[in-house]
């Protein structure tokens, strides 16, 4: 089944230990459709200015992303800029910079009102809200965001979240949203605004399933060599959203199998900088790290 994603087409300018990029293609719809185009066909709702490369996007066009709901207005594209410190687990938002997400007031293609699985990309709630506002019947919501909107726009994302099945959020946002310092009791609190399933995202310590009381854990790839965790967290997201979509029922099984599947893709996007290792990799480069994870949880 289809995927429909809103979030930021960006220019992002980045600083690792390990090199610098300035301007290059990023944004947490652009993550989500590298990612989830490997499971389903994905459709972009979005905004980008007068300055926008729009053949970066190119291999996203090739790996069936429908863009007809990517808008061009005067002005320029949203921008972000961060740092990694020296463990990578640490980041400094250097700027933020919305621009033409500012005046963006989408008005969704008619194919793209009745797509089944629907993912808020982190993004302005309210938007994330007039695209959910347009689709008839979503048959599952996602949503994910951060600490600018948890801080910045707390009252529209409590009501947005009134109106999602499943929320992608990371541990310190855990904190942030729900006021407690405790994961589980802070998670609990967060299960009572709306969503019923949660997936907190730990970096290099995995990412945790928490539903109806039930857990389930799943560690990050053991990776020796990572460049640029940016755009890691949507990555996740597209796997695990592209997976549900393409499976079409949404189960306690295949909800474990959606969040190795998007622990699978994050792994690959940190190996390089922007979405240059997304636009190299292949299903069977996927299925066999998969495989490699199944491997490394499984007790006999
Ligand atoms: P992640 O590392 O998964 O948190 O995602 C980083 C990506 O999110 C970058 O490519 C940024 O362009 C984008 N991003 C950062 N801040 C925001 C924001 N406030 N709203 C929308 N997208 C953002």
């Amino acid at each position: 089944m289809s995927v429909l994603v809103v979030g930021s087409v960006a220019l992002d300018s980045v600083e690792t230990p390990h090199g610098k990029v300035d301007d290059a293609l990023g944004g947490s719809a652009t993550f989500f459709s590298a990612a989830a185009s490997h499971f389903t066909d994905v459709s972009v709702v979005a905004v980008v200015g007068d300055d926008f490369p729009f053949q970066e996007i190119e291999f996203l066009k090739k790996r069936s992303v429908n863009f007809d709901g990517l808008v061009q207005k005067p002005g320029k594209t949203f921008r972000w800029g961060g740092k990694y410190l020296s463990d990578m687990n640490q980041r400094e938002t250097l700027f933020t910079h919305l621009n033409v997400f500012e005046e963006f007031d989408p008005e969704l293609p008619e194919k793209y009102k009745s797509i089944p699985y629907i993912f808020l990309a982190n993004i302005h709630p309210q938007l994330q809200l007039k695209v959910l506002n347009q689709i008839q019947n979503p048959k599952l919501v996602v949503l994910d965001t951060m600490n600018f909107w948890i801080e910045g726009t707390p009252d529209a994302l409590i009501e947005v979240l009134k109106k999602v099945n499943i929320l992608i959020i990371n541990d310190s946002e855990v904190r942030l949203l729900s006021g407690e310092n405790n994961i589980f009791s802070g998670a609990k609190k967060i299960l009572e605004m709306g969503p019923n399933i949660l997936v907190v995202k730990k970096g290099e310590h995995g990412a945790l399933l928490i539903s109806n009381g039930s857990y389930f854990w799943a560690p990050a790839f053991p990776l020796e060599k990572l460049q640029d965790p940016t755009g890691a967290g949507d990555t996740f997201a597209g796997g695990f959203v592209g997976y549900l979509a393409k499976s079409g029922y949404v189960c306690d099984k295949n909800l474990r199998r959606a969040v190795i599947y998007g622990s699978t893709l994050a792994s690959f996007c940190v190996e390089k900088f922007s979405l240059d290792r997304l636009k190299e990799i292949n299903k069977n480069e996927i299925d066999e790290r998969y495989q490699q994870f199944i491997n490394m949880t499984k007790v006999e």
